[in-house]
């Protein structure tokens, strides 16, 4: 507030921004002039000497052609007075808004006046100054509305699984029918494929990155560019890219190519701030099935898990053993480290735990690799076995006519079981009585009562479970299942590889005494199935490990 002058130099400023979500006719930057201007006409000590506009920008922040003449004008002592309809053409940031309002203009002698707010700073009456904050704030929160609006906009294309990004990942193309769409692009496909299937093979992203390139495969920036797409990068290319140890990383973690959409890994902030985001994992947004699937969901897990393991044991250059990755320590639980000695004029190799000589004081280990490999092929050929001989039995359990698929053991149980229930529920009835009655002190009483309880609840629980598997046992195929498969797939397996130990085996635990332990992948489908199969009448023929 300031003492009035005689008469003022005015700017009329005038704003309009569709992404503010002002309406076109309404707040049309015509109309804006045309109300400034009829108040003006009462108001004879004010003269307008110019008149800005920003047709176009946001009033989120203060970045504005017309704005900024405005300013400078201000300075230049052009103009002391700013007309506006609102204080929402002036600006919707809280902060600065109310910067310019209740201080700059203050200081240089600016009167400030926004029509439909009621606000002029030369009313002395208007002493509560702190409408204008309050006014901006609602802007503010307002402004804060529309950008949550857009995001929201956004993330409902997201939930679809429509493709937002402004380039499909290498692999695929986005469908020129529909551009929210992937479709997949038959040759980088084949490439993907590759790339999965060569690092399964127990090849490092290096040396597929270098067979690639040996190959002359463009890699994902080059081949986008070689099918006419603009391309941005931060970075100018003197020659051309070639595939890194990176970009294929980037392929073999993308769960893209499974057929799912992954987006909104990161976010602004708030719409204040352009900046980006990494957000929590559990907010990513995800859906399945979203485009055809490169590669299946079995072999991306696998993937993921060898990822994790290269990462465990450290950069490795050249080849991968077999069991690269896999041995691990029954003692320290570190891993075992590969090495060579020379016995009789031959050559062998040999395993030995890598706690034991960085004075970590944990015993050798050591386990000559040929005999590791004999012991870990009969092993897989053992559990191998038994699943096929599991999915025999369930087959044959299958092939008989619904009515003789025998599930009385099942059911036997089932009936002991709610027999149990009953009886114990029974007693619990009584041992009020014979609290009563002097049979049972109140110790006595509580200890019982908390016994009947817990045996209920135990048996409640089995009689669920049971039922379960009995419907499990009869109605889905535990033979058809995908993990039987990956097992079944390896039936004939004669000489241990990588991709046979990387599909089948988690971790192979090695003994000082040189036993070892070789635990499987799925041991709960596993273990689950073959309490089913014991359960059904007709029993797996015993299968010698
Ligand atoms: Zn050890």
């Amino acid at each position: 507030m300031f003492a009035s002058k005689e008469y003022y130099k005015a700017c009329i400023y005038t704003r309009l921004s569709k992404d503010d979500g002002d309406k076109p006719e309404s707040d049309s930057i015509g109309n804006q002039k045309a109300l400034i201007r009829e108040f003006v006409k009462n108001h004879p000590e004010i003269q307008v000497v110019s008149e800005k506009a920003d047709d176009g920008y946001s009033g989120v922040n203060f970045e504005r052609p017309g704005f900024k003449e405005m300013m400078e004008e201000i300075r230049a002592g052009q103009v002391d007075c700013v007309i506006v309809k609102d204080l929402s053409r002036f600006g919707r940031n809280y902060i600065e808004a109310g910067n310019y309002i209740e201080r700059v203009f203050p200081f240089i002698g600016v009167r400030f006046i926004a029509i439909n707010d009621s606000y002029d700073s030369t009313d002395r009456n208007q002493s509560d100054s702190l409408i204008i904050p309050f006014k901006n704030l609602i802007n503010d929160a307002y402004c804060k509305d529309i950008s949550v609006k857009i995001r929201t906009q956004l993330e409902i294309k997201r939930k679809k699984g429509e493709f937002i990004g402004a380039f499909a990942v290498y692999g695929y193309l986005k469908d020129p029918e529909d551009h929210n769409k992937l479709v997949v692009d038959t040759f980088a496909s084949e490439v993907v494929k590759a790339i999965f299937r060569w690092k399964l093979e127990g090849m490092s992203q290096g040396d597929i990155a270098e067979r690639l390139n040996a190959q002359g495969v463009l890699c994902p920036m080059e081949y986008k560019l070689s099918l006419g797409m603009k391309v941005q990068t931060n970075f100018r290319m003197n020659r051309k890219a070639a595939w890194s140890w990176s970009s294929v990383s980037r392929i073999l973690t993308n769960e893209i190519y499974t057929g799912v959409m992954v987006q909104g890994k990161v976010s602004t902030p708030n719409y204040k701030v352009k900046k980006f985001m990494r957000k929590d994992e559990a907010e990513w947004i995800r859906v399945e099935q979203s485009h055809e699937a490169i590669i299946d969901e079995d072999t991306f897990r696998v993937t993921q898990e060898l990822l994790k393991k290269d990462v465990r044991r450290g950069p490795e250059k050249g080849k991968v053993y077999p069991l690269s990755g896999y041995l691990v320590c029954a003692d320290c639980g570190q891993s075992m480290i590969r090495k060579s000695a020379v016995s009789g004029g031959k050559k062998y190799y040999y395993y030995v735990c890598s706690g034991h000589k960085a004075g970590k004081n944990c015993k050798p280990h050591s386990i000559r690799e040929e005999d590791l490999f004999g012991a870990v092929l009969a092993a897989i050929r053992g559990h191998i076995k038994i699943i096929a001989d599991m999915k025999r039995t369930m087959d044959t359990l299958r092939s008989l006519p619904e009515g003789q698929r025998n599930t009385v053991n099942y059911d036997m149980q089932i009936v002991k079981l709610k027999e149990e229930i009953e009886r114990s529920q029974g007693f619990k009835m009584k041992l009020y009585d014979n609290l009563q009655d002097g049979l049972i002190d109140q110790e006595e009483y509580f200890l019982f009562k908390k016994n009947y309880s817990e045996r209920i609840a135990d048996a409640e629980r089995a009689v669920q479970r049971l039922e379960q598997e009995r419907e499990d046992a009869v109605s889905r195929n535990v033979s058809e299942q995908a993990w039987t498969k990956v097992f079944l797939k390896n039936k004939n397996l004669t000489e241990l590889d990588r991709k046979a130990v990387v599909d089948l085996i988690e971790e192979i635990v090695v003994y000082e005494d040189k036993k070892i332990d070789v635990r499987f992948r799925y041991m709960a489908d596993f273990d689950r199935a073959m309490h089913a199969v014991h359960m059904l009448p007709v029993k797996p023929r015993e299968a010698a490990v």
